[in-house]
């Protein structure tokens, strides 16, 4: 069992020496407990958050502990009677080929998921998974976007972002999406059908952004932070909503960004930060939702997938330096 424990705490940019990678046997379930063989492993930029000890959500991993990391798996031995051999299962199961369910110090139970869906399994990691739910949630609850109004999405081509774009559409919405790069922005608009796409990689961002919201910005899904926050908010409407999911711009950075709030106070912008967790009661209604969407064909479904777990602190860079496109996965 092959497992990579957190040396060091990373400053800037998570790098291979950060981690040491430990071998030991495949563990036995003690009573209560299950073995899990991990699939994928889900990279997300909170992975790099966890790693810090600044103020979290959840508590940061300690020097020393097996790297969290969401991930799906097949339960081969167990000894608990709520999971079976053979049960696909997601969870926590950590930068590791087995994870132990039923552990001391676990966070969440795993959870089962039907078998034989006819959705594959990245697509039920990503879009179908925990970043859709974050879309999903964030938008329609926080967000509650109206048909006709102008939606701006940043990190528009990533996991999250790619959801919340097609959703917006799904309700009617004029929506734009962030990105960097004419790859990313031709599959925004192209593959997924934004309306327009800015490539903030470009010198005149901030006319495309201008040109491509001629009516303001009634809600800006926010991933990023950074001087691309700043420049969206400036475009905001009188009582415009602003979900913040997430602020991967500043995850690699020592010093915690400062930001001026009079816009808020100005144009009366009802800003709130929220966690997928906070609607884990209602995972199972979001989980139809986007499947059903899924099916139809009025959501798309985009992966990338990195094999093997030894490249997984290199891999997750690439969350940072935009060489995904939809979901990062490593398949184990
Ligand atoms: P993505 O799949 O969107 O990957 C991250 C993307 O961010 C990259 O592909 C890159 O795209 C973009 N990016 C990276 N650095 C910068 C930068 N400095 N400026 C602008 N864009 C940048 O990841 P996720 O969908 O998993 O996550 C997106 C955001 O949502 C993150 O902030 C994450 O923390 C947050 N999140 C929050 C959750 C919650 O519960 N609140 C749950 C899941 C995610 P590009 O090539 O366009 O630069």
């Amino acid at each position: 069992n092959r497992q990579f424990r957190l040396k060091q705490r990373p400053v800037g940019r998570v790098g291979r020496a950060d981690f040491d990678l430990v071998e030991s046997p495949v563990p036995e379930p003690a009573e209560g407990q299950a073995v899990i063989r991990t699939l994928y492993l889900s990279l997300d930029p909170t992975n790099r958050v966890w790693m810090t000890d600044m103020p979290q959500y959840l508590p940061p991993v300690a020097i020393g502990e097996v790297m969290r990391g969401g991930g799906v798996g097949r339960v081969v031995a167990s000894r608990r009677p709520d999971l079976k051999e053979g049960d696909l299962v997601t969870g926590l199961l950590g930068w590791q080929d087995y994870a132990v369910a039923g552990a001391p110090g676990e966070l969440f139970p795993p959870t089962v998921i039907p078998d034989g869906l006819p959705i594959p399994i990245p697509s039920l990691m990503g879009a179908c998974g925990m970043t859709g739910l974050t879309a999903y949630f964030g938008l329609t609850e926080i967000g509650t976007p109206k048909p006709g109004e102008t939606v701006v999405v940043s990190a528009a081509a990533g996991a999250v972002g790619s959801v919340v774009g097609q959703i917006a559409k799904i309700r009617g919405c004029r929506v734009v999406g962030i990105a960097g790069g004419a790859a990313k922005c031709a599959f925004i608009t192209e593959e997924l059908g934004f309306d327009a796409a800015v490539d903030y990689k470009a010198a005149d961002w901030k006319e495309q952004l201008k040109a491509a919201t001629p009516d303001g910005i009634d809600v800006n899904f926010e991933n990023v932070g950074g001087e691309i926050m700043e420049t969206v908010v400036g475009r905001m409407n009188l009582y415009s909503r602003m979900p913040l999911c997430g602020m991967i711009s500043t995850y690699n950075d020592v010093q915690r960004p400062r930001y001026d709030l009079t816009p808020f106070l100005m144009k009366r912008i009802r800003l709130q930060g929220f966690i997928v967790l906070d609607f884990k009661d209602r995972y199972a209604e979001g989980s139809i939702q986007l499947a059903q969407w899924l099916l139809a064909g009025r959501l798309k479904a985009r992966e990338t997938v990195v094999e093997g777990l030894e490249g997984a602190p290199e891999a997750l860079n690439m969350l940072f330096d935009g060489g995904n496109i939809g979901k990062l996965l490593v398949k184990l």
